[in-house]
């Protein structure tokens, strides 16, 4: 069987999964349907957490930087809608020059030392791990496994079959989605789910204490990157900034009008960049 139609025909199978269906999202307030139970979201996302991260160079070997990218991560996800605060939430540094970051379904979410090192303070760290928090909690990811399901037309009666070959999916199906180089249909989101993760992620960062104003430098400090003669991996990955930054700009002339969080630039600096060796 081909990988693709392995994929298919195992997301076809999930669908039959007591736990799946039509659901609201707590998030986002929309009703949703999800194909993946919360179970097979947190073990997509965990199986393919190690295959993702190797593309990045694997994980940053200092401690006390992840320990930071952790703290600021975590520091959001108490403010979280429903139970997904008790998702296993990892927060990973990748030692790559690629600016880029994204999350995986179940909670695991990465930024790459590259992106890092161009952010200026803690509330623009914080404006992107809520960005990528915001497609988990939206369930985004999902979406598009659903989605892809109906535009390939599937026959939910061939799925029972396959029921069996949940670790092949896992094994073979698992790179497929995730891709290489980010540019995988799991990472890969379309405008309407770029402004509600930005929405999500200003949410959380102003529920944690920071700045949201710090969500339009990140979009700031990616457009520069931009101006570049190589475009930097973030812009495939997440298209369409210029509606993004009207949006956040427009969010903050309106409901965070009055909201004022802290920005911690010197600690940014002091404990975090100033740490970072190559
Ligand atoms: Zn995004």
């Amino acid at each position: 069987m081909n990988t693709r139609r392995l994929i298919v025909l195992t997301i076809a199978a999930s669908l039959l999964a007591p736990l799946a269906g039509c659901v609201t999202n707590a998030a986002t307030g929309r009703r949703q349907f999800n194909s993946l139970s919360r179970a097979e979201e947190i073990q997509l996302g965990t199986e393919a957490a190690p295959q993702l991260a190797a593309e990045y160079g694997g994980p940053m070997g200092n401690a006390s930087l992840q320990a930071y990218v952790r703290r600021v991560g975590m520091s959001m996800v108490p403010g979280v809608e429903g139970d997904y605060a008790s998702l296993p939430w990892e927060f990973t540094l990748l030692d790559s020059d690629v600016i880029n970051a994204f999350a995986l379904p179940g909670g695991k979410v990465f930024i790459t030392r590259g992106l890092a090192e161009k952010l200026d303070d803690e509330a623009e760290l914080a404006g992107v791990l809520g960005h990528e928090i915001g497609h988990v909690t939206a369930e985004h990811a999902d979406k598009r496994i659903t989605s892809q399901m109906i535009v390939a037309g599937i026959a939910i009666g061939v799925s029972v079959a396959t029921q069996d070959e949940d670790s092949e999916f896992l094994r073979v199906g698992v790179p497929a989605l995730v891709g290489v180089g980010g540019q995988g249909f799991l990472l890969k989101f379309g405008r309407d789910e770029e402004l509600q993760a930005d929405g999500l992620g200003m949410r959380y960062m102003s529920r944690a204490g920071y700045d949201p104003s710090g969500q339009l430098d990140v979009m700031r400090v990616l457009a520069a990157a931009s101006q570049g003669p190589r475009q930097p991996e973030w812009a495939s990955t997440h298209p369409h900034p210029e509606s993004r930054i009207k949006a956040i700009q427009q969010k903050l002339n309106n409901r965070y009008k009055d909201v004022h969080g802290e920005r911690y630039q010197n600690r940014y600096h002091n404990e975090f960049l100033s740490r970072i060796t190559h």
